[in-house]
């Protein structure tokens, strides 16, 4: 018996999943320009060993919309938590998503001479292999009595599970690289070190609505200005000519509509990004 009949109908039968699936994967067939950073921080002190040193890894990248450092952090529950594997899930859903609103889209990187905009962010993902681990802890019954206390507070590593949203994004902080800037914390240098009573990593840690300086991105800047030519023209296009990188405040949601269409399009950018660092980890 001929069995050929029966192939061809099966080839035609594959062929319309063939050409379906084709444009999908000419969406991702674009690769980010990506690069992992492993480093160690050092926070000066007068004794012969840092005061604080911690470990900084993450990987950063530019899709031609946005630029995104991604942190996979792997949060492992102390036992007195009780927590239940659902409880779990929710608390790391809910830390992942506030430390991304709170970082994501408050300055954005212009490139002054093709008269682009790239959306800034940061991208944390649950799956490993794992950057990061932090402890989550609950906090002694009596800290209400003595928060200063180095065992009441947060760090990098250790969150306590009823912090505010804003205190973990101060220790996210940290991962990106970023020093304390408040006396007695991590800071910058010995001598005159960078303060700040109303920023992020410094004082402002305890305010609801932090001030996010431009200092606190200008890693991102430099990446993107470290890009070769080359790879910028694979994803800005073609016709761009070597950029000129500035770091740009982020207008407040309310004055939005003054800023035209180019907010929309970096919101749409860090989502963007992420959803392709998500198909790439599954494909690898
Ligand atoms: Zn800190």
């Amino acid at each position: 018996m001929n069995t050929r009949p029966a192939v061809a109908l099966l080839s035609l039968a594959l062929l319309p999943l063939a050409l379906a699936a084709s444009p999908a994967r000419a969406i991702v067939a674009i690769e980010p320009f990506s690069e992992q950073v492993s480093t160690t921080i050092a926070s000066p002190s007068d004794s012969p060993s840092p005061a604080y040193q911690w470990d900084v890894s993450y990987e950063r990248s530019f899709d031609g919309f946005s630029i995104v450092k991604h942190v996979e952090i792997n949060f492992l529950f102390e036992t007195p938590l009780g927590f239940t594997a659902q409880q779990k899930a929710d608390w790391k859903a809910q830390a992942e998503a506030s430390v991304e609103s709170i970082w994501n889209n408050k300055f954005a990187v212009r490139d002054t001479v093709n008269n682009r905009t790239y959306a800034v962010g940061v991208d944390i993902t649950v799956d490993g292999p794992f950057d990061q681990t932090i402890s989550v802890a609950q906090r002694p019954a009596d800290c209400g009595s003595r928060p200063g206390d180095l065992d009441c507070r947060d760090n990098m590593i250790k969150w306590f599970s009823d912090s505010t949203p804003v205190i973990h994004a101060h220790e996210f902080g940290h991962m990106l690289g970023l020093y304390d800037e408040y006396d007695g914390g991590a800071v910058d240098k010995l001598n005159n070190p960078t303060l700040s009573s109303d920023g992020i990593m410094g004082l402002g840690a305890l305010d609801p609505d932090p001030v996010f300086y431009a200092r606190y991105f200008q890693q991102y800047r430099d990446f993107i200005g470290g890009i070769p030519l080359a790879e910028y023209q694979r994803l800005a296009g073609s016709g761009v000519a070597q950029g000129n990188f500035v770091l740009v405040a982020v207008p407040e949601p309310g004055t939005w509509a003054m800023f035209g269409v180019g907010a929309v399009m970096l919101m749409a950018g860090v989502r963007r990004a992420r959803r392709a660092d998500t198909q790439r980890s599954l494909a690898s």
